[in-house]
């Protein structure tokens, strides 16, 4: 039998966003979606707009708030509906500032996202799958099993869910604690793409969340047919997983570059939409000790940048339970990154966030078995 044009392991879909009595969760579908429902119950258009505004403007979860809908289309709403997130089973307070959320959804699966506060923003960075499939060596995510991908309601649900705990609602028109999104959390959002497309396509409406697609990031290990695809549905911007610059070393730390080898990948970033436009694609370096930061891999990194508008976030490798890496020495990321510098692209070192939650780049691991147990015990992070 012919190979798919677009190669992906097997991951579970979702399961039917409905509570136990039977009632839809709204959350997650499209507007038109929306639309088709209203109209169903046979009322016009414009309250499917109403509707709108109040879920995802207003972040209101019970119909009875929603003033401008009649008392019976409430009642009508309220006997099939729910607006409905995912339950906060966890949430940790780093130090830093940094929180994270453990997230139980209606199958009782569970998955984290991270907020990151900084001066002039705040970034939420959500997962796109309850596990990963790709197994790259170094992180923590590859090495849990159980994977099936996250429903759109899921996604947009972490985005909610972080708004309600900042009590951000009403979508505010200036400063936010949540003006950033990175599809950086578990998961490999390009292998679960429409649901991903779904979600951010309802963030960024401007009259819901509204976050710009300028402000919005999605981060992948390179799946390269599903870049372009992105590129031209989305608009979104781009960070590949880079990590390596042979595709010996890039096969061993990722073995999906086995199926988009190095050449593949670099020519769909060179086709994203946003180059067109000098929008940077993020190109994301995870520094191990000894295996891929040398000044040698420095200067093969520059060279296949060429030509792209680029800047490479360089992540000091976060270290978990029974990690077969250590990170770089300070002196091997600063020449790594003083070699990249030169030749004109930028290259801040990211810093590690939350690492005394468990919640910086690679840790994030939901193993559903332990958090059971554990949560009879203390309550504490995954960490060993
Ligand atoms: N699947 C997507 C998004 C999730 S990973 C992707 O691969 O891009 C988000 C980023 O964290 C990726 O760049 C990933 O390679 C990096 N990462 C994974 N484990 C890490 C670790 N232990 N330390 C530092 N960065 C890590």
């Amino acid at each position: 039998m012919a190979e798919p044009a677009i190669y992906a392991p097997p991951a579970f879909a979702p399961p039917p966003q409905v509570t136990a009595d039977g009632r839809a969760n709204l959350v997650g579908l499209s507007r038109e979606a929306l639309g088709r429902e209203i109209a169903a119950l046979g009322e016009k258009p414009f309250r499917a707009k109403q509707l709108w505004h109040w879920i995802y403007h207003r972040g209101v979860t019970d119909f009875e708030a929603m003033t401008t809908l009649g008392h019976g289309l409430r009642a009508k709403l309220a006997e099939g509906y729910v607006i409905a997130r995912p339950a906060v089973s966890r949430a940790l307070d780093s130090a830093d500032g940094t929180r994270k959320w453990l997230l139980e959804m209606v199958d009782g699966r569970e998955v984290e996202s991270v907020h990151i506060p900084e001066d002039d923003r705040g970034t939420l960075c959500v997962s796109s799958q309850v596990g990963c499939t790709l197994t790259c060596r170094f992180c923590h995510t590859g090495t849990q099993a159980l994977v099936r991908n996250l429903a759109a309601c899921e996604i947009v649900g972490q985005v909610m869910v972080a708004r309600d705990a900042l009590g951000e609602w009403p979508s505010p028109s200036g400063e936010r604690l949540v003006s950033n999104i990175v599809v950086m959390g578990m998961g490999e959002p390009l292998y679960n793409y429409e649901n991903v497309a779904g979600a951010l396509t309802i963030v960024m409406d401007p009259e819901g969340i509204a976050i710009s697609r300028r402000r919005i990031t999605l981060s992948t290990a390179g799946v390269a047919p599903m870049i372009r695809r992105a590129g031209a549905e989305l608009g979104v911007n781009l960070a590949v997983s880079l990590h390596a610059v042979t595709d010996e070393l890039r096969s061993r730390l990722m073995p999906l570059n086995k199926k988009y080898p190095i050449a593949e990948l670099m020519a769909a970033c060179r086709d994203y939409p946003t180059v067109a436009n000098a929008r940077r694609i993020t190109f994301e370096y995870v520094m191990l000790k000894g295996v891929n930061d040398s000044p040698a891999d420095a200067r093969a990194l520059v060279r296949l940048l060429a030509g792209i508008p680029a800047k490479v976030n360089l992540i000091p490798f976060n270290p978990w339970p029974g990690a077969a890496f250590e990170c770089s020495t300070g002196a091997a990321i600063k020449a790594f990154a003083g070699i990249v510098n030169a030749a004109g692209y930028s290259a801040p070192v990211r810093a590690p966030r939350g690492q005394d939650i468990m919640a910086a780049c690679g840790q994030l691991k939901s193993e559903s078995k332990r958090a059971r147990k554990t949560r009879h015990g203390e309550e504490r992070a995954e960490a060993g």
